[in-house]
């Protein structure tokens, strides 16, 4: 019998999520739950590498995990699970940390965007050194894969770098994890930009019916479709894109009918609307019911907590033997 592999997925916990995130992300866990042996990281020392104001971030984490089990992440069989509550993320970072150069984590593109995105003068230590930290969370759990996006795969590729330079080092305690990319493209934002919470162009996934069908009464669309008659571009319009997602059984009829100038801007929103909202329902029901049950949210924290550190303590024990420690 084959042993299943492991995947070790997270996110920062910067508040509620969103569509985008639901598309590009959680989804996609969901349908790796019995496939894998499933990890789920709340990030949240690595919300300090951009914002050290941290009186918010346990909120955010508590939040983020109703989303996440509203979404459909069972618990019982992937744990959830703060890094701040694993002592040995921070001690594998550091052990890490002495596996790679200065220069090769300057050379990472995806640090580099956020520098020029975030108009960063001076890079902190840590920021410069996320990609690994994120390693140690990694291979923490002998990660194999790691679902992500395409800008995220440079930071795989870091920690495939340090799981090769341990192995060759130390002995071979850890997998080279490779990335698993997210099947559907990323979902755009109201605007037509990324979907993103500074951005302020999300709908979220906790949005009521009526601030979806607001927010979409906003949302950009073909720039040369001005009046209903006009014959309008799907393909560079946002609004077709969530028909794509959410009513995928209507896009042949939507696409003719945007073209030929037969349906008019109002109705197509008013058609995706309803549709993401249908699709919301279940997620938000499940919501309410963690809104109202607090208690029930710490204890799956506590107990996903627990199971990582028993997971987390064999690998550092075996770090430590490889290393001669002791
Ligand atoms: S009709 Fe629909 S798909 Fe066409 S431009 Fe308007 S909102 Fe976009």
């Amino acid at each position: 019998m084959t042993q299943k592999k492991t995947i070790l997925s997270g996110m920062r916990p910067t508040g509620k999520l969103h569509l985008g995130h639901l598309v590009g992300a959680l989804e996609n866990w969901v349908a790796l739950q019995g496939e894998y042996n499933n990890y789920h990281l709340i990030a949240d020392y690595h919300v300090l590498t951009t914002n050290l104001d941290s009186s918010q971030i346990y909120a955010n984490a508590i939040d983020m995990t109703i989303d996440w089990l509203a979404a459909g992440i069972d618990p019982a069989r992937s744990p959830i699970f703060r890094q701040s509550q694993v002592k040995e993320h921070t001690e594998l970072h550091l052990l890490f940390s002495m596996l790679i150069t200065a220069a090769r984590l300057e050379r990472n593109p995806a640090v580099k965007d956020q520098v020029r995105d975030l108009n960063i003068e001076n890079i902190t230590y840590g920021h410069l050194g996320y990609p690994v930290l994120q390693a140690a969370d990694i291979l923490l759990y002998k990660g194999d894969l790691v679902p992500v996006g395409e800008d995220q795969v440079p930071h795989v590729e870091i920690a495939r770098e340090i799981a090769r330079r341990f192995n060759t080092q130390y002995g071979g305690v850890f997998p080279e994890p490779e990335p698993k990319l997210t099947k559907f493209a990323r979902l755009p934002g109201l605007d037509g930009k990324r979907m993103s919470k500074s951005i302020g162009n999300t709908i979220l996934l906790s949005d009521q019916p009526d601030a979806i069908q607001q927010k979409m009464r906003g949302a950009v669309t073909d720039v040369q479709k001005v009046r209903k008659n006009d014959p309008g571009r799907p393909e560079v319009c946002l609004v077709f894109t969530y028909h794509q997602k959410f009513n995928p059984g209507e896009t042949t009829e939507i696409e003719t009918g945007c073209r030929s100038g037969a349906l008019g801007c109002v109705e197509c929103k008013k058609r995706a609307c309803a549709k993401i909202t249908d699709a919301l329902t279940p997620f938000r029901e499940k919501r309410a019911y963690f809104d109202a049950h607090p208690g029930e949210v710490e204890e799956i924290l506590k107990d996903g907590e627990s199971r990582a550190r028993v997971r987390a303590a064999a690998t550092m024990a075996e770090v430590r033997t490889a290393m001669k420690f002791g």
